[in-house]
């Protein structure tokens, strides 16, 4: 079998082999044991990827309006010196309902109408094709967003039309993560949907993908620099501080979820950085090009 080889088996023996061998097997036989009919529909992708998002809003909205002065939020949040308020939040609950309604479930109707159901393989995948496709996935978005972030702050007519929607907030929170231009939400929906086509892609490694893109998402725009999160670990992982840092100066830090790209271009700051600058505006735009652009925060 190749790396990234379909898998074709000929026999029920050679089925039953490869399933004693699959660490994954016990957690894939759980997952479609009884929801077959479920799982199989044209409706599940968008409608799971929906479920992530309204439980990591919900999750922080929550937090941000009723606990932000409970001593563990108080002391990891970024910009200690905002707060999140029920008026803020409307606005993008506000906007991505209009996105939902407007976008997200007329395509999720399309798909019902031109998107065979998913089929389920006995198999699951290997732990190695799971893994590396997760990680290959991972740099291949966080490559493609890079450039067309970097691209929508550079050309000044992009950052005008689309982007700008996104930099509303300049302190940033769970629910403003998917405050977007509708060209940005579709951008960023078709390159997470469609980048693990490029590859024969088991579909528990494709819903796994859908939960690790959400949730990364989700966690860079949360504002606090939780102790246990993953960029205290892996210096190459920007985190919350980075994107934070991101929307506080918007020249700044553009790599969605790695910041190996920002290091090489110089983009790449943190606050103590920003302490020691004479520039007082470093990462900012001149107030001729945000002349007239909605801010909300
Ligand atoms: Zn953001
Ligand atoms: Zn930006």
């Amino acid at each position: 079998m190749g790396f990234y080889a379909p898998e074709n088996f000929t026999s029920q023996a050679e089925i039953e082999l490869a399933k004693s061998d699959r660490l994954l097997q016990p957690i894939w036989d759980w997952v479609i044991n009884g929801r077959e009919d479920i799982l199989r529909s044209p409706l599940f992708p968008p409608f799971y990827a929906l479920s992530i998002d309204y439980s990591f809003v919900l999750i922080f909205t929550i937090i941000d309006l009723f606990f932000a002065d409970v001593p563990f939020f108080k002391k990891y949040k970024i910009q200690s010196d905002r707060k999140v308020t029920w008026d803020l939040a409307k606005k993008s609950l506000w906007l991505q309902l209009w996105n939902q309604l407007l976008w997200i479930y007329p395509m999720a109707l399309v798909q019902l109408l031109w998107v065979p159901p998913t089929p389920l393989p006995p198999v699951a995948p290997t732990m190695w094709e799971f893994c590396s496709q997760l990680l290959i996935f991972f740099l291949m978005f966080d490559f493609g967003y890079f450039v067309f972030h970097v691209v929508h702050h550079r050309v000044k007519f992009l950052y005008r039309w689309c982007h700008s929607v996104h930099h509303m907030y300049s302190s940033p929170f769970t629910a403003a993560a998917q405050h977007l231009h509708p060209f940005e939400l579709f951008v960023v929906s078709l390159m997470v949907t469609c980048i693990p086509w490029l590859f024969p892609t088991h579909c528990l490694t494709y819903w796994a993908w859908f939960f690790i893109a959400q949730a990364v998402s989700y966690e860079v725009h949360t504002g606090y620099d939780f102790p246990f999160a993953l960029h205290h670990f892996i210096p190459i992982y920007s985190g919350a501080p980075a994107h934070d840092m991101h929307h506080m100066r918007p020249l700044t830090c553009f790599e969605p979820w790695l910041n190996y790209l920002d290091r090489i271009f110089g983009y790449h700051i943190t606050y103590e950085d920003l302490k020691k600058m004479k520039d007082k505006r470093y990462g900012l735009y001149s107030k001729e090009t945000e002349t007239g652009l909605q801010k909300i925060n």
